[in-house]
């Protein structure tokens, strides 16, 4: 799968135009269609797409190959993330509806209950022995403070579950910080649950996805200087740039245009960058 070009089909094409003449003349082309540039993502001649100039330190760091697909992994985190926030934000909701239409609701379970104990006769349950309907007793004894605390929790819950689902989908460094950070304050907490013997599959799959999550954004991410952190993410995607690669190739086959003449001096071209620059074509050279 070439992720670079599937990026490029998700965004569209990104061009840039150096100001250094010799890179320039690297990434241009004329084409029967007008001037074509080459695209930073996936490398080929374009005519379309957004296009940028100026100094070639100042090109846009663009995702290519292996990150774009870093990227899209990102994004099935937030959308399990937003999915979260729905049914966090639903049972904050719930809860604040219990509180204020308790007597209603109180009426209209005291009013359905015959029928609730038809039904479970009918079924051959006993009612005395359901485990819901005691809950649903108990709550209707809880107070409202506790209420009223147990919906604001909820909703700060869900709300954190939607900035990590925003900060993961659009892959800023921000919120890969965010979504690290508050998926791993609630992993002691997710374990303690489940050490309780409160296991369920949906808690222990929610622990895998949020020890998955915290472990991938670190490592890959380089969070908190890991792998070299941030200075060397950014290294990484430099030296997978196209402007990074054609200049390097400009350089190895002119070393003098591409360098002061005292550092030429300094360092001599080594054997193998004269290999390289014997196997390059003469039409090639600028
Ligand atoms: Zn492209």
């Amino acid at each position: 799968m070439d992720w670079s070009l599937f990026g490029c089909f998700r965004k569209g094409h990104l061009t840039y135009a150096p100001d250094e003449p010799e890179l320039r003349d690297r990434l241009m082309a004329a084409t029967a269609g007008g001037t074509a540039w080459r695209c930073l993502r996936c490398g080929a001649f374009v005519t379309d797409g957004q296009h940028g100039s100026g100094p070639a330190a100042a090109a846009p760091l663009v995702k290519r190959g292996k990150e774009l697909r870093g990227e899209l992994i990102l994004r099935v985190f937030a959308v399990e993330r937003f999915l979260r926030f729905l049914v966090i934000g639903f049972a904050a909701y719930g809860v604040w509806r219990f509180k204020y239409d308790r007597a209603g609701l109180q009426r209209m379970y005291d009013n359905a209950l015959p029928a609730i104990r038809t039904l479970y006769g009918d079924l051959g349950f006993d009612v005395n022995n359901s485990r819901l309907l005691k809950l649903i007793n108990e709550s209707f004894a809880f107070n409202s403070r506790w209420l009223t605390l147990l919906a604001i929790g909820l909703a700060v819950y869900a709300l954190i579950e939607l900035v990590e689902c925003i900060g993961l989908w659009q892959g800023q460094r921000w919120g890969e910080y965010f979504a690290m950070v508050a998926t791993s304050i609630f992993l002691p907490w997710e374990v303690w649950e489940l050490a309780r013997g409160h296991i369920t599959w949906l808690k222990v799959a929610a622990l895998m996805i949020n020890l998955l999550l915290v472990v991938y954004l670190v490592w890959t991410r380089r969070l908190f200087g890991v792998r070299g952190g941030e200075a060397a993410y950014d290294a990484r995607l430099r030296t997978e740039s196209v402007i990074e690669v054609e200049q390097a190739a400009l350089a190895a086959a002119s070393p003098s245009t591409a360098v002061t003449p005292a550092d030429a001096i300094s360092s001599r071209p080594s054997r193998h960058e004269q290999d390289r620059t014997d196997e390059r074509p003469a039409g090639q050279e600028p």
